[in-house]
């Protein structure tokens, strides 16, 4: 099926879960996850009017970075290596994995201005997610006003693939009331509005239970 069309499917389920909750539309903003797919995929999801990309890999973000350029709004999703923060600072709008102290230090190193970034939070305590503990959030973004290059937007986390409703509101739940106790903070450096939660098998339910940063691969581009 074509990008577009899938584009309005999945339009048309937005529609209906901000509907279901009384949530505006402009709130959610989708990251087409171009990983499995080719340049070209990514293209037509552009052509169809999408213009936030994502990739989770290094080899995969400078691929489709070369061939679109400044085109998209880039967000790395996926683990990043320290060593490696210096080969995608320059092309990145939003990284969505910031999960530990010595990455923190290097973005501010290695960026010109400040990088928009969410924190990455394992809330379902599994132990093949990467993401901070939630009880190690608040100090971790207390402590980063102490790097002027790293602008906390939100939180970020992957539920577990699970089919079971309630664990999954769960999970989003504890993201969001984390999120909200540290917005109501007020920080400067940290913000942390955004709540990039919801995949393919799970973005009705995290819109209902505030995402406003959905990340679509497998439903949207393939
Ligand atoms: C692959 C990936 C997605 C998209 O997954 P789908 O289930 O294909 O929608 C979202 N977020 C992250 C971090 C990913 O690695």
């Amino acid at each position: 099926m074509s990008v577009e069309s899938k584009w309005q499917e999945i339009q048309t389920n937005i529609a209906e879960a901000c509907n279901s909750c009384g949530r505006d539309l402009k709130e959610i903003t989708v990251v087409a996850v171009t990983k499995y797919v080719t340049v070209e995929r990514a293209r037509e999801a552009l052509a169809a009017g999408i213009i936030d990309l994502g990739e989770n890999r290094m080899t995969g973000f400078l691929e489709k970075y070369e061939a679109i350029g400044d085109d998209a709004r880039w967000h790395f999703i996926g683990s990043l290596q320290s060593r490696k923060v210096k080969e995608i600072i320059r092309e990145v709008d939003y990284i969505h994995s910031l999960d530990r102290k010595s990455l923190a230090k290097e973005i501010n190193k290695r960026a010109e201005s400040p990088v928009s970034c969410y924190v990455q939070v394992n809330v379902s305590g599994e132990e093949s997610k990467h993401g901070l503990a939630l009880d190690e959030v608040e100090e971790f973004i207390e402590w980063l006003k102490d790097y002027p290059n790293v602008h906390v937007v939100g939180l970020m986390t992957m539920a577990p693939h699970v089919d079971d409703e309630e664990m999954l509101r769960g999970t989003f739940r504890k993201l969001r009331a984390m999120r909200d106790r540290i917005r109501d903070k007020h920080y400067p450096h940290a913000p942390c509005k955004e709540l990039s939660m919801g995949m393919s098998n799970d973005y009705k339910l995290a819109i209902e239970e505030g995402a406003t940063c959905i990340r679509l691969g497998s439903s949207l581009v393939g």
